[in-house]
């Protein structure tokens, strides 16, 4: 009974080490994905008619206002 108690202990010890080893790679997998901070990212604006913001490229000009691409705001 000892001897399977002490080789539960071992498996779950070793789940628990690849566990650990995995959630490491993920968290740096993350960080290298992760798209560089605010500042050289586009100018965000803000639509007129809903107030949403979106990027500035995506934004259409319409009578002088600022409007997103949405069916109702164009
Ligand atoms: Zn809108």
């Amino acid at each position: 009974m000892g001897k399977v108690i002490f080789w539960l202990v071992i498996v779950f010890a070793v789940l628990f080490c690849l566990r650990m080893y995995n959630v490491a790679q993920q968290k740096r997998r993350e960080r290298r994905d992760a798209p560089p901070p605010s500042g050289t990212g586009e100018a965000m604006v803000r639509c007129t008619h809903c107030g949403i913001f979106l990027p500035r490229s995506e934004a259409q000009l319409i009578e002088g206002k600022i409007r997103c691409r949405d069916k109702e705001c164009t």
